[in-house]
């Protein structure tokens, strides 16, 4: 089965808007094991965009579109629809009550021109839009599918996950897919590519895919069978051999991110943990407190960024910083040890480091950081040289924290 899609949008071929849209339903459908043979970009124009829907129509078998749905005159995707596929559009009742549900529960006055939500081509049955008004379009043709979503990122993914992923599964040739995502830190895509090349090179299924992310690189796994059964046998034996060459650098599986790597171990091992923070600026706290239930093994931190602060609130004695400077191995674990103290933590973790762009010297670059993690019993101490901006460092430098924290609770 051949698919298309066509982002619509005025906004988005001006640059003012990225077209995340069309990323994020060709990624879904091409683990699905549909392939998309063409994406189009179009403005908020009926002529071009019946042009372009008719274009599509003589390619593929299904045509997915985003954008152009809501109430406003320049939304034009169902008339566009329409007049492609020679099916007028009809006002449907379901629709018309559920848009006066919509306003009725959040009191607001409807306006006429939501009505022009209800309208729908003929054939075609709305996809129920449970976070906004504007309902997605399903026309199931003879000899073609179009199914039209709304353009708000949240409101097209939920719909897509919810109400397309169902239905085109029950077209998909290749059902029984198993997809599975290793997740690595440490380890940079070029050389996870070499030492597990052989893998790579005689896998055809599972297909293997390596994706390089912000401070993260990810293995793909997608296998197809006859079974799911079968298919996840397949990942499974890909897997181990995987984890028998790189198996160090795993940290996770599928959406697992560090944090909640660090935090689920944490919370097992019964642990609390406190930060002191220099040049990260309470980033490593802000990761951990985006966790639900932080505060079962999450203290506090202190953001310590001058000498005072460090001196005053965590106990860095001022022998150490002014010989040895707030940038140091020595600053860096009296960081985790004065937290510790403070707060009466299990672990403590002391950043200090050169985020960038000033403040170098050829002593101490840009990207130098110093990393300590101390229990009642050791203390640990480690050192990056970073490359990157300001943000890039402060960002990496957070996951190295997760990173090393992991490791020292996987000991
Ligand atoms: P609404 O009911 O909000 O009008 P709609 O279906 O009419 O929804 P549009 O008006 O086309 O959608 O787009 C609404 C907003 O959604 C745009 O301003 C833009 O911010 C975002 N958007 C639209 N298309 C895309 C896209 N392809 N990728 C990312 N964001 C998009």
């Amino acid at each position: 089965l051949n698919i298309e899609i066509i982002a619509i949008g005025t906004e988005l071929l001006e640059g003012k808007v990225s077209d995340t849209n069309t990323n994020f339903i060709a990624g879904n459908l091409t683990d699905l094991g549909f392939n998309v043979n063409y994406i189009t970009m179009v403005r908020d124009n009926k002529s071009e965009m019946v042009k372009s829907i008719k274009n599509s129509l003589n390619r593929a078998d299904i045509i997915i579109t985003t954008g152009g749905l809501g109430p406003t005159a320049d939304d034009i995707t169902r008339e566009a629809v329409a007049e492609a596929t020679e099916c007028p559009l009809y006002e449907n009742r379901e629709v018309r009550e559920e848009i006066e549900e919509y306003f009725k529960n959040r009191k607001h006055e409807i306006t006429e021109n939501n009505y022009r939500q209800a309208k729908l081509p003929k054939g075609a049955v709305p996809l129920h839009n449970k976070q906004g008004t504007a309902p997605g379009i399903l026309l199931d043709a003879d000899n073609y599918i179009i199914i039209s979503l709304p353009g708000v990122p949240p409101e097209m993914e939920n719909l897509f996950f919810k109400e397309v992923i169902p239905y085109l599964k029950k077209l998909n040739p290749k059902k029984n897919t198993v997809i599975k995502f290793l997740n690595l830190f440490g380890i940079g895509e070029s050389r996870l590519e070499t030492e597990i090349d052989d893998i790579i090179k005689n896998s055809e299924n599972p297909e293997i895919t390596l994706l390089a992310e912000a401070g993260k690189v990810r293995i793909k796994l997608a296998a197809s069978a006859d079974s799911l059964q079968k298919a996840g046998n397949l990942i499974k034996n890909r897997e181990n051999k995987i984890r028998k060459k790189v198996g160090q650098y795993i940290f996770g599986t599928d959406n697992q991110t560090l944090p909640e790597v660090v935090t689920d171990l944490l919370l097992k091992n019964n642990l609390n943990l406190g930060v002191a923070e220099s040049c990260t600026g309470g980033l490593v706290g802000d990761r951990i407190t985006n966790i639900p239930g932080s505060s079962q093994f999450f203290s506090g931190g202190i953001i310590a960024y001058s000498n005072k602060i460090k001196r005053e609130k965590l106990n860095v004695p001022s022998k150490i910083l002014n010989n040895k400077g707030a940038v140091s191995k020595q600053t860096a674990e009296a960081m985790a040890r004065g937290i510790k103290k403070e707060f009466s933590t299990d672990i403590g973790l002391g950043i200090t480091g050169i985020a960038g762009p000033g403040g170098g010297t050829p002593q101490k670059p840009v990207g130098l950081v110093y990393l300590s993690i101390c229990d009642s019993y050791s203390q640990e101490i480690f050192q990056l040289n970073l490359n990157g901006d300001r943000q890039d460092n402060k960002w990496l430098t957070s996951q190295y924290a997760f990173y090393y924290l992991l490791n020292w609770l996987s000991k």
